[in-house]
Parts: C-alpha cells; sequence; structure tokens
C-alpha cells in the first residue's frame, strides 16, 4: 500500500494551478457548500485569481451575504467567481484557468466569451451527464487540458461529492446518479462521509494533503480503477472513459444522456443538501 509520503511528494509536485484550485475546494469543503474551485495562472506560473462555487453555501445572517463576487445564486460557480476577480484590463489570453471539474456549459461559454488562453481541469464534473460530445463542444474553441492523474482525480471528485454524503448519505441524489458511473468512487465518498472522516480537519484548518494522509490508502486504491485503459487524446478528450469506470469491463454502460450543464447540476446538489 503506498505510503502518505506518496501523497506529499505527489502535492508537492502539482502545478500551482492544480494546487490553488483543490484548496479552494477544501475550503468549500469545510464550508459546507458544494466543493468545487478554481484557480487563474499566468505566464509565469503565479495565481493571480481564485474562486470557489458559492451556490449553495449554507445561509447564514446578512453579515454572511454578499462575501464573494458570486454567491448563494445560480451564477455562483468556482470559475466565475475566479473570473470575476480579473480586472477588465487584464490580458485574459495569456491566462490559464485551473478548475478541479471540467467546466459546465455555462462557465465553457463565459471563459470563451472573456477570452481566457486555456482551460486545465482536474476531474470530469460528476453532475454533468450530458453526452461527452456535448461536453466537448462547450468548449467553443479555447484549448482544454486534463490533468490525467487518477489520484487527483479521484480526490477531486470525492471532495465533490462528499457533502451530499455527509448530508444526505446514499440517499443523496448526487450519488444516486454517480452509483453506476462510477461506483467505487461512490463507496469511497459513502464510506469516509459516515464518520466525517474528512469534515472535521476541513474546518479545523488542516491542509489538504494532511488531512488526506490517513485516507491515502483507500483513495490510491480506488483511483486504480480510475487509471485510463487507453490514453487520452489531447487536448479536446475527456478525463472520462465513455464505458463505465473500471477498465477492464468490456462494455460498461455509456454515460446517461441528461439534460446537462449546471441548470441540472443546481437542481441535484440542491435536493442533495436539502
Ligand atoms: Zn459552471
Amino acid at each position: 500500500m503506498p505510503p502518505a509520503s506518496d501523497l506529499a511528494r505527489s502535492w508537492a509536485a502539482l502545478p500551482t494551478g492544480a494546487r490553488v484550485a483543490l484548496e479552494e475546494q477544501w475550503a468549500g469543503l469545510a464550508a459546507g457548500g458544494l466543493p468545487c474551485g478554481s484557480a487563474v495562472i499566468d505566464t509565469s506560473g503565479g495565481g493571480v485569481a481564485s474562486g470557489r462555487n458559492h451556490a449553495y453555501d449554507p445561509a447564514g445572517g446578512i453579515a454572511t451575504r454578499a462575501r464573494y463576487p458570486l454567491q448563494h445564486n445560480r451564477l455562483a460557480h468556482a470559475e466565475l467567481n475566479a473570473l470575476a476577480r480579473l480586472p477588465t484590463e487584464t490580458d485574459h489570453a495569456t491566462l490559464t484557468l485551473w478548475t478541479t471539474q471540467h467546466p459546465c456549459s455555462m462557465c465553457a461559454a463565459a471563459l470563451a466569451f472573456v477570452g481566457v488562453g486555456q482551460v486545465r481541469f482536474i476531474a470530469d464534473d460528476p453532475s454533468d451527464h450530458a453526452p461527452p460530445e456535448r461536453i466537448a463542444a462547450s468548449r467553443a474553441g479555447v484549448p482544454y487540458h486534463t490533468l490525467g492523474d487518477p489520484v487527483w482525480w479521484t480526490v477531486s471528485n470525492l471532495l465533490f461529492l462528499y457533502n451530499a454524503a455527509v448530508l444526505a448519505g446514499e440517499h443523496a441524489r448526487n450519488l444516486g446518479r454517480n452509483r453506476d458511473r462510477y461506483p467505487e468512487l461512490v463507496h469511497l465518498t459513502l464510506d469516509l462521509a459516515r464518520r466525517d472522516a474528512l469534515g472535521g480537519p476541513a474546518r479545523s484548518g488542516t491542509a489538504l494533503p494532511v488531512a488526506l494522509g490517513a485516507q491515502y490508502p483507500a483513495v490510491a486504491r480506488w483511483a486504480e480503477y480510475r487509471t485510463p485503459s487507453r490514453p487520452a487524446a489531447p487536448p479536446v478528450t475527456l478525463t472520462v472513459p465513455r464505458r463505465g469506470y473500471h477498465p477492464d469491463r468490456p462494455s460498461g454502460r455509456t454515460a446517461r444522456p441528461g439534460r446537462g450543464g449546471h441548470r441540472a447540476h443546481g437542481r441535484r446538489l440542491t435536493a442533495a443538501l436539502e
């Protein structure tokens, strides 16, 4: 079983944009909303902006409202919160937006509209059940590249599903909809959520790679299921194989057609969190 120090080394080797996006996602888990993070990186490799999803942040008193560019509304996705921190005069074509999940069609359109140079994503969006060709078409000519790391794919989608699993257990709609698609990931998420193994460390400010250290053997074991059976053809292939989660499954299910986008995404998480 791989030691936790492997995870620390892997974390240190991540590009800055991936680390910052995951840190935003980790903060989203601590806040109790939908954990999804984004970061904007310039040509020097330095971070110039970041944001996370605030659409489902728990509503509090008036002082907690409007703390971010977008919050408590259906536009408050991680990518848009990161983009909203960029001054208008910024040369967006020189920038790379990193995000933990593949952008939805709304964010993809915004990224193309403002002229972001390229997009890099760590995992697919487990709440987006649109056909892969429709997701690819949403990119509108902006180059997209996947990180392509099964361990961080697993971590990112585990965090994405985690709060819904804590709140609604196996009845969370977001998990139910992914049980066929990623059964191993759903199993791991529920196992950790039952013990709330990540919520305490996240809320106490423990860094993500430290908090994950104790869980790394399980994460690495499940990540083995995520290893693609064939290499992705950059830059336009999805991180998600079209046929199921396990590479050894010869003719697994194709991703179910769905309405896609964050219209459905929003309803699903809202339902899971209710
Ligand atoms: Zn989005």
